[in-house]
């Protein structure tokens, strides 16, 4: 199918209370997972690139991979920018076909990011481009963007409404406590915030931080209106472990492609019973 946008796969998501798995690809090995995991499982799903590999590899090559793959899949598949601070990027991604876009302007001040999040929305809605915005301060590591944890600070409810009405994102990111890389200890949600916020804004959620999240944690948040889920984390665990683990049981074995092929089977096995979990299967 040609690429689509996020609005109908979350809209259909928020209303029948499951959630799009939104992955993060590093290359067209991990996207080929993605692709596969969910037409196999028949599930729309999000293929997501950081801005660093948009860099990395270049946004013409990289789209190019990703339009084919989606082309040959039979389920919806969706290119979304996931946190980017740069609006030239977020403009060169949109021209070379990206179908979904992230405006993360959550460390500046609130009307600053309320400015900048809606002059994206403004660049993106005539494309027929989606976009998620955040509020608060989502703490980890992901790409480029380092919050303190002792810097992190939820998203305060009553901004979030404000803040949806005046930018109307296609999708919102509060800060409700879930973090991005591997969690130390148990992750506090503040299923109050996220609760009053989804019910307030009628907004789709997106969830950051995924990977670590236990299956009841999620349950509950996609219960109360979590309708994106992104898995970054353990898609580049999967890709390192796949890759070195069959490579330590193979060693004397110099054949690259079947390494490859265990690299991407490792990533598609997690991809998939992520999909599984959040009730994605059989949506498309
Ligand atoms: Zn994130």
């Amino acid at each position: 199918m040609p690429l689509e946008n996020m609005k109908a796969m979350l809209s259909k998501a928020a209303a029948g209370r499951y959630a799009v798995g939104a992955f993060n690809v590093l290359d067209y090995n991990s996207a080929k997972a993605v692709v596969e995991a969910a037409g196999e499982l028949r599930a729309p799903v999000i293929i997501q690139t950081s801005a660093k590999t948009v860099t990395f590899w270049g946004s013409r090559t990289l789209m190019g991979w990703l339009r084919e793959l989606a082309a040959d899949s039979p389920v919806p598949v969706a290119v979304h920018l996931d946190h980017c601070k740069d609006v030239d990027l977020i403009g060169e991604c949109i021209e070379a076909g990206w179908t979904s876009v992230m405006i993360d302007a959550s460390a500046r001040p609130f009307e600053e990011n309320l400015s900048l999040s809606r002059r994206v929305v403004e660049m993106a809605r005539p494309r027929n481009v989606t976009v998620e915005a955040e509020l608060g301060a989502i703490v980890g590591v992901e790409d480029d963007i380092h919050v303190k944890e002792q810097e992190s600070h939820l998203a305060d409810p009553a901004q979030a409404v404000e803040f949806c009405a005046k930018v109307q994102p296609d999708c919102f990111a509060p800060a409700i406590g879930t973090a991005h890389g591997i969690y130390k200890g148990e992750p506090k949600i503040a299923y109050h915030i996220l609760e009053k916020v989804a019910a307030a804004t009628q907004v789709p959620i997106a969830l950051h931080g995924g990977t670590g999240l236990s299956d009841e944690v999620f349950r509950k948040c996609i219960a109360l209106g979590c309708a994106k889920v992104n898995i970054s984390t353990q898609i580049k665990y999967a890709f390192i472990d796949g890759f070195v683990g069959y490579h330590n049981a193979h060693n004397a074995q110099y054949d690259p492609l079947k390494v490859i092929k265990a690299q991407f089977d490792e990533m598609k096995k997690g991809i998939a019973a992520n999909i599984q979990l959040f009730g994605g299967a059989g949506k498309a």
